[in-house]
C-alpha cells in the first residue's frame, strides 16, 4: 500500500520528457554515437506482463533484439513525437519512449544510477539507458514499417515543421472545438510534443485561459498561441529541456528551462508579465494541474 501510493504521488508531481526535452537527447544522441557500430547490448528490464509483450522488458524479445542490433552501425537518431528513433544500418529502427524518468547517457565516468540498458559501441564506450521508474518503452521497428506502426501512425504533425503553418494548427485544434485549450494542445492526436509544462507556458505567453473553448477562441488569440507555441518549444530546446523532474541531457546534466517558467509550479507567485498585477494560480483538469495568471490570461467560453 506505502509502496502504491508512493507511486501514485510519484506519477502526480512526476512529469513526462515533451518536445523539447526528447529533441536535446537526439541532438545529443546525433554528437555521439552517430556512425558507431554497436558490439553488444546488457538489459536488466525482465517483465511477463503482457503490456511489455514486444519491448525489450520481454525477455524473449531482448534475446531476438540483441541478434538483430549487434554487428549494426548507427545511422542517425531522428525525434517523432516524444519518440527517440535510432536508425540502424540493417533498415532496423530502436524506438526509444523515454515516459516519466528514462534518459540516455553517453559515457559516464562512474557507474550511472539505474541503468537498466547498456549498449557496448566500437569505441569501447558506452551508451545507457537510466530508467529509475522502469516506465520506459523500448522496441525495434523496421524502418519502412515505422510510419504505419501502431506507436506513431496515431500521432498528429510536428509543430516546429516548417510546413506546420497557421491554417493547420487552426484546423488541428478544431478537431476538438469543445474542448479545453490546453487539453487540447496536449492531446497527441491533435499534435505532437507538447505536454504539461510546455502547454502552460505557451498559455501565459499568449494571454489565453487554459480553461478556455477552443471554439470560442477569436482567431487573434489563436494566432497569439501558435506563435507563443513555436516560441515556447524553441526556448525549451535552446535550453536543453526542462529539468524539473528526473530529465538528463546525453552528459546527465540538467537542461535550464525550469529557470525560466513564467507560469509552471509557480503557484502564488507574482506573475512576470510587464504591469500585471496577477498571482498565478493552480487548478485541476481533469488528473492534470493547471497553472495559469488569473489577471491577464483571458478565459473563452461560448456565452
Ligand atoms: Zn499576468
Amino acid at each position: 500500500m506505502y509502496l502504491f501510493l508512493r507511486g501514485l504521488l510519484y506519477l502526480i508531481f512526476s512529469k513526462m520528457p515533451e518536445l523539447p526535452e526528447v529533441q536535446t537527447t537526439v541532438n545529443g544522441l546525433n554528437r555521439t554515437v552517430k556512425g558507431r557500430k554497436i558490439l553488444d547490448v546488457w538489459t536488466d528490464y525482465k517483465s511477463t506482463h503482457k503490456m511489455h509483450k514486444g519491448s525489450v522488458k520481454e525477455p524473449k524479445f531482448f534475446s531476438d533484439f540483441k541478434k538483430q542490433i549487434i554487428g549494426q552501425k548507427i545511422i542517425k537518431a531522428k525525434r517523432r513525437g516524444k519518440n527517440i528513433l535510432i536508425q540502424l544500418s540493417n533498415n532496423k529502427t530502436i524506438l526509444v519512449h523515454m515516459k516519466m524518468t528514462g534518459y540516455f547517457f553517453y559515457n559516464p565516468s562512474k557507474t550511472a544510477p539505474f541503468v537498466h540498458l547498456d549498449f557496448t559501441l566500437d569505441n569501447q564506450k558506452h551508451l545507457v539507458f537510466s530508467d529509475m521508474r522502469k516506465f520506459a518503452k523500448i522496441t525495434l521497428i523496421p524502418t519502412d514499417k515505422l510510419k504505419e506502426s501502431l506507436h506513431v501512425m496515431h500521432l498528429g504533425p510536428e509543430p516546429l515543421d516548417k510546413k506546420f503553418t497557421f491554417e493547420i494548427f487552426r484546423e488541428r485544434l478544431f478537431k476538438k472545438p469543445k474542448g479545453k485549450i490546453k487539453t487540447v494542445l496536449m492531446d497527441q492526436k491533435i499534435i505532437v510534443g507538447i505536454g504539461n509544462i510546455y502547454s502552460d507556458e505557451i498559455l501565459w505567453r499568449a494571454s489565453v485561459h487554459p480553461l478556455s473553448t477552443v471554439g470560442a477562441i477569436p482567431e487573434k488569440n489563436l494566432k497569439q498561441i501558435y506563435q507563443a507555441m513555436k516560441e515556447t518549444l524553441k526556448k525549451g530546446i535552446d535550453f536543453g529541456g526542462d529539468s524539473m523532474s528526473d530529465y538528463r541531457n546525453i552528459k546527465g546534466e540538467k537542461g535550464k528551462f525550469q529557470d525560466y517558467h513564467q507560469a509552471y509550479r509557480r503557484t502564488g507567485l507574482k506573475c512576470q508579465k510587464p504591469k500585471c498585477r496577477g498571482i498565478i494560480k493552480r487548478i485541476v483538469v481533469g488528473a492534470r494541474s493547471a497553472h495559469f495568471c488569473s489577471i491577464h490570461q483571458i478565459l473563452f467560453k461560448k456565452s
